[in-house]
């Protein structure tokens, strides 16, 4: 069957804690071909938002849909091997195997374990040189940050889920990890992002969401989002202690 050109949908997504609404009713395409992103201040429930379309976060009331099937009740090891990828905040890399071991594990845990898409991944992080043989214990962050992501592009994922991927890397880091993010979109996979960083977001986003206590509050085109927010503003517009 032909994927759907939206494969990743949210629908009137509600998560409490205890009390608390931390998502209240969030609607959500992420389409194929398109790098999308949400953004919003502390506390807005992006990361909330995040868990819930990885499976790793079952929400109280609403559905996650990939490909039109209902995944809400799908685990988040099971959501991978249909096509859901997501990188960790805290990396997921195992220290004692090699680069390019971490990256098998990826394939053997995505949709498909095609060993042509390991060897694709190592090249499109530039890991493909002898850094590919070194174990990924003591290697800087930089470099573990970009095995995290050959790992969860060697499955082949349809749709790949991001939760501030450019913390804690340089300006050199970020440009390239845009590119190779711009490369996956261009190539057909659907993208989301979850950004505080809206410079990150200005330089890599086709489509803005922004979110503010749980609820998305502004969808559009990245230009027309980020202008409206002011983007250019060197202090973070959308956080009321920057
Ligand atoms: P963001 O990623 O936008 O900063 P989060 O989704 O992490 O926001 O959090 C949304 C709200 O839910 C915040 O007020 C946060 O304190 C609260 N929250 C998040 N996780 C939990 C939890 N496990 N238990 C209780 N409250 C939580
Ligand atoms: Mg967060």
């Amino acid at each position: 069957t032909r994927p759907t050109s939206v494969p990743l949908q949210a629908r009137a997504l509600r998560v409490s804690y205890g009390g608390f609404l931390a998502l209240d009713g969030v609607d959500l395409d992420v389409p194929a071909g398109r790098v999308s992103a949400v953004v919003g201040p502390n506390g807005a429930g992006k990361s909330t938002l995040f868990h819930c379309l990885a499976g790793t976060l079952r929400p109280s009331r609403g559905a996650v849909r990939l490909g039109g099937r209902n995944v809400t009740r799908v685990p988040a090891h099971a959501r991978t091997r249909l096509g859901v990828a997501r990188t960790f905040q805290q990396l997921a890399v195992l220290p004692s195997l090699t680069v390019a071991e971490n990256v098998r594990v990826g394939a053997e845990q995505g949709r498909i374990a095609d060993p042509g898409a390991v060897e694709r991944a190592l090249r499109l992080l530039g890991l493909d040189g002898p850094v590919r043989s070194l174990p990924a214990a003591g290697l800087p962050t930089g470099t573990l940050r970009r095995v995290e992501l050959a790992r969860a592009l060697a499955g082949s994922p349809r749709v790949l889920l991001l939760d501030e991927p450019a913390a804690g890397l340089d300006t050199d880091e970020v440009a390239a990890l845009t590119r190779v993010l711009r490369a996956l979109a261009d190539d057909g996979t659907a993208l989301l992002v979850v950004e505080h960083d809206l410079d990150l977001v200005a330089g890599l986003a086709d489509v803005v969401h922004v979110m503010a206590a749980g609820r998305i509050v502004t969808s559009g085109p990245a230009s027309q989002v980020l202008r409206a927010l002011g983007s250019t503003d060197p202090r973070d517009p959308l956080d009321p202690a920057a």
